[in-house]
């Protein structure tokens, strides 16, 4: 992968006046939940609408996703409110599930980009897909890897491709939940400057009152989009609790965001 030239062309695509946004809940619940929230967001900016059905969690014991019942779920979404879907894959299976039930966006999630097996697993699967594949960091703050996992996406002929920073672990106590290490995600933006970089503030933060500040810096760095967990009743969410905003919240906080164009 010699550059990223032609890699936003499915962003551009979109005419925007405002950074992507991707929004929906951590994790689907129930089919009420995941309706709920949708009928919410969809007089907002919100672009897709994002839900875990296949969760990742550090320890086994906790909440693991509904699983594939939850890709109806997201079809009635777009069925009744016209948002377009978004959600996690982490192997073979997952990738044939998604594209079977016509999810829009598929992304790679932390602890998938820090294995070169799983994510040439998954870009085997995805060969030669139209949809849009977002690759986040790896948790541990090593830019090579999250290079590797875009340039064996890339290399299977997968064009609609873009970035989610949602930071990197640390051993240190820091406020943040995954420390931004800003400067890795400049400097893979700086080697691939067509590649659209989202933030997921969410993930960064691990705390709502602190998404808005993060999501600001990232606008003022001219990034492209947001990814931000948001949840009818965050307090009680099945995960990351802390860290989801309401819709309400939501859309305030895309009206007090402000966004810089990069002609400014
Ligand atoms: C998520 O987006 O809910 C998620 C599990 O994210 P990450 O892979 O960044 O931990
Ligand atoms: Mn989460």
């Amino acid at each position: 992968m010699e550059n990223s030239a032609g890699l936003r062309t499915w962003l551009d695509g979109m005419n925007l006046d405002h950074p992507l946004v991707i929004a929906g809940p951590c994790s689907a619940e129930t089919e009420e939940q995941v309706l709920k929230i949708a009928h919410d967001l969809k007089d907002s900016d919100v672009n897709y609408f994002r839900a875990g059905i296949w969760k990742p969690r550090t320890r086994p014991g906790n909440f693991e996703g509904v699983g594939s019942i939850g890709l109806k779920w997201l079809k009635k979404v777009k069925e009744e409110t016209g948002l377009k879907t978004a959600t996690e894959v982490a192997n073979k299976a997952h990738v044939e599930l998604a594209l079977e039930n016509d999810v829009d966006l598929l992304w790679i999630g932390a602890r998938s980009t820090v294995s070169p097996f799983i994510i040439q697993e998954i870009a085997d699967a995805l060969e030669g897909t139209d949809k849009i594949v977002l690759v986040k960091n790896p948790v541990n703050p090593d830019l090579a890897l999250w290079l590797g996992g875009i340039e064996r996406l890339y290399s299977k002929n997968i064009k609609n491709l873009g970035v989610i920073h949602r930071g990197f672990s640390t051993y240190e106590k820091t406020k943040y939940r995954n420390n931004p290490e800003w400067q890795l995600a400049i400097e893979l933006q700086n080697k691939f400057p067509d590649l659209p970089l989202i933030l997921d503030p969410s993930h960064i933060t691990g705390k709502r009152d602190m998404i808005f500040d993060v999501s600001q810096m990232a606008l003022d760095l001219n990034y492209d989009g947001l990814m931000i967990e948001t949840h009818c009743d965050p307090d009680n969410a099945w995960s990351d609790a802390a860290q989801q905003v309401t819709p309400q919240s939501l859309k305030q906080i895309m009206r007090d965001l402000k966004i810089r164009k990069e002609t400014d």
